[in-house]
């Protein structure tokens, strides 16, 4: 029986990143259903309360992150076999961008890990968070509890 047919993968390119995406390829095969990647640079300057912008304003680091990105994203998808237009990098908040574009290309199922680079502080991370919170779809948040 075929329960998904679109599923997204949202991927930090952390370390426990390999099991996130194992299970989500594994879900994409077994429900014969489309995958897609998503990753979303959130790239905002370091602003102290005191002193302002640590990092000036009119340095951005925005193209050379999303260079970087998007090479990880390409050899993400050449791992899962995922296609070029189906590697989505967006620039924003992670969780709303997630849950945006899962909106707009009909997303039935998203995958992400449990928490993401910051590691276990809380139980579940801001952006696992979020994206349970407000996606309209079903969520998997794969639990890792490896650190
Ligand atoms: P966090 O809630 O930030 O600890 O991360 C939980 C999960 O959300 C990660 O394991 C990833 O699957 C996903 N995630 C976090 N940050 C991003 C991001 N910038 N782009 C795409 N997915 C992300």
């Amino acid at each position: 029986m075929q329960l998904y047919q679109h599923i997204l993968l949202a991927a930090d390119f952390s370390e426990h990143g390999k099991t996130v995406s194992a299970k989500a390829k594994q879900l994409a095969e077994q429900n014969q259903a489309r995958l897609s990647l998503i990753h979303v640079v959130d790239y905002l300057p370091i602003t102290d309360v005191t002193y302002g912008p640590i990092i000036p304003f009119d340095v951005d680091l925005t193209e050379e992150l999303v260079a970087i990105a998007e090479q990880r994203l390409a050899d993400l998808g050449q791992e899962l076999d995922v296609d070029k237009e189906r590697q989505w990098l967006e620039v924003g908040s992670p969780k709303l961008e997630i849950v945006r574009m899962a909106e707009e290309n009909d997303v039935d199922l998203i995958v992400l890990g449990s928490h993401g680079r910051g590691g276990l502080a809380v139980l579940l991370g801001s952006t696992a968070d979020g994206v349970l919170h407000h996606a309209k779809c079903d969520v998997l948040a794969v639990r890792l509890k490896d650190d």
